[in-house]
C-alpha cells in the first residue's frame, strides 16, 4: 500500500524556490489504481474514527477529501483561503515563511453533533493544518481526526500540531 503511492510521487527540486524539494502528487492522481487505494484508505481512517463530514483543505485537499466524502457516505465542507467563499465566514489567520496567510469556512455548514475529519496531501510545518483545527473548534464541530497522504517528518509538525489536536489521531498514510 505505501509502496503504491510512494512509487507515484514524484520529487521536484528546487520547486517553488531553489532548495526546496517539492512533492508532486499528480503521477499518484493519474493512475486510477493508486488514487482509488488512497481513497480508500482515507475513507477506511473516516469510518474508524466515526467522522460526520469530512474537511478538505485548498486546494489539493480539495482532490483527495471530495471523492473521500461521497466513498465514506459523508458531506464536505472546503477550507479555503481567505475571499473565496460567499456566504458568511469564520476566518483563521496564520504564520508563514514571510508574512501570513488567511484561511476561511462557511461556518453553517458544521454542527455540534458534527465529527470532522480534516483531509490534505502533504503536512509541511503544520501551520496550515493548525489553523484549521482552531476553525473547526471556532465553528463548534469537533475534530475526528487528521489525515494526509504524506508528512515531511523533517518539518515536525507533528509535534507542532500536538496542542492542536489534544489527543485527535494524526494519520499519514
Ligand atoms: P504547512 O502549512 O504544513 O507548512 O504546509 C502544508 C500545505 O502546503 C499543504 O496544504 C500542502 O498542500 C502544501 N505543501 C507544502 N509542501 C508541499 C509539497 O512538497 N508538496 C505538496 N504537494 N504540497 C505541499
Amino acid at each position: 500500500m505505501s509502496g503504491l503511492l510512494a512509487d507515484r510521487i514524484r520529487d521536484v527540486p528546487d520547486y517553488p524556490k531553489p532548495g526546496v524539494v517539492f512533492k508532486d502528487i499528480t503521477p499518484l492522481l493519474a493512475d486510477p489504481v493508486a488514487f482509488g487505494a488512497l481513497t480508500d484508505a482515507l475513507a477506511e481512517l473516516c469510518a474508524r474514527y466515526g467522522a460526520t463530514k469530512v474537511v478538505g483543505l485548498e486546494a489539493r485537499g480539495f482532490i483527495l477529501a471530495a471523492p473521500v466524502a461521497v466513498r465514506a457516505g459523508l458531506g464536505f465542507v472546503p477550507v479555503r483561503k481567505a475571499g473565496k467563499l460567499p456566504g458568511a465566514t469564520l476566518g483563521q489567520a496564520y504564520e508563514l515563511e514571510y508574512g501570513t496567510a488567511e484561511i476561511e469556512i462557511h461556518a453553517e455548514d458544521l454542527t455540534p453533533e458534527d465529527r470532522i475529519m480534516v483531509i490534505d496531501d502533504v503536512l509541511a510545518t503544520g501551520g496550515t493544518a493548525e489553523a484549521s483545527l482552531a476553525l473547526i473548534r471556532r465553528a463548534g464541530a469537533e475534530v475526528a481526526g487528521l489525515a494526509v497522504l504524506m508528512e515531511l517528518g523533517f518539518l515536525e509538525g507533528r509535534k507542532r500540531l500536538e496542542p492542536a489536536l489534544s489527543g485527535a489521531p494524526l494519520e499519514a498514510l
